[in-house]
């Protein structure tokens, strides 16, 4: 499942390519993508428009329009965004597809179709309807301070991990780079959020953006269906440390990686890095 990383480097190809182009035609195959609104009302509300930015918000794109309505767009498990320079679209699953003025395409191909695509109005109150609640501080905003995370974590009963997978408080992180920063801290999984001291908040805070830092330089993971918006590959499932690494060395201590459940999640962790709760 794509998580702030992948979204980002996604966005990254994206806004260097669409910016300036006007969507000549836009064609929604599954109305399960677009509900409540019908297929026909998003055609019939990007067609036409041109394209001005490419932005993310935790783990949604955006492609903000000229006159300020902004087509939100979320993977979920499997939904893939594909640029292509030419109207050769080869996409078994696709659910969507933008024409543009130059001829290039961008398709929104989904096999499992939990993924979504909603049209935001200006000047109505879409935006505030649609964003409130929904995503918390962006962890690669100069926003997300230590102390920001201090705060989120103040009080917290429950345990660090599924505190870390709300997207209402810290938006972006999913299983993955949850499991690796939690690793990168040396902080356990089933820890009590509110109980971590001053240096272990200092610890996950600095591992929070160096993991998802390298995973968008990494070009994000490409574990099970994820490509980039061009179709390709990234190289960060090679840089996971225990994610998906079950009876691997440690690679800090080399004692076994261990997997749990957490909250229904596969969980991975070191039984000797990090310290039982
Ligand atoms: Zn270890």
């Amino acid at each position: 499942m794509p998580e702030l990383p992948e979204v980002e480097t996604i966005r990254r190809q994206l806004d260097v390519r669409l910016p300036g182009r006007r969507i000549e035609r836009a064609t929604v195959l599954d109305p399960k993508l677009t509900a409540p609104e019908s297929p026909q009302s998003i055609e019939d509300g990007l067609g036409g428009r041109v394209v001005r930015t490419v932005a993310r918000r935790g783990k949604y794109l955006s492609l903000v329009l000229d006159g300020g309505d902004e087509l939100v767009l979320h993977l979920r498990m499997t939904g893939r965004l594909h640029w292509r320079s030419g109207s050769e679209v080869d996409e078994r699953y696709l659910r969507a597809l933008l024409t543009f003025d130059d001829g290039s395409t961008l398709t929104f191909g989904d096999a499992r179709r939990f993924g979504t695509a909603r049209l935001l109005r200006a000047g109505s109150d879409d935006h505030a309807a649609y964003w409130d609640g929904r995503v918390g501080v962006e962890p690669l905003s100069a926003d997300f301070t230590g102390r920001v995370l201090a705060e989120l974590l103040a009080a917290r009963r429950g345990p660090i991990k599924p505190l870390l997978l709300n997207q209402a408080l810290v938006a972006g992180l999913g299983n993955m780079y949850v499991d690796e920063a939690l690793f990168a801290a040396r902080v356990h999984p089933l820890r009590v959020a509110g109980g971590l001291d001053a240096d272990e908040t200092r610890r996950l805070h600095r591992a929070i953006r160096d993991r998802l830092r390298v995973a968008v330089e990494a070009g994000g993971a490409s574990i099970d269906s994820y490509r980039d918006g061009l179709g390709e590959r990234g190289s960060m499932q090679g840089l996971l440390r225990v994610h998906l690494r079950a009876g691997d060395p440690c690679p800090r201590c080399r004692v076994p990686v261990r997997k749990t459940s957490v909250g229904g999640r596969g969980t991975y962790w070191c039984p000797s890095c990090q310290e039982d709760p």
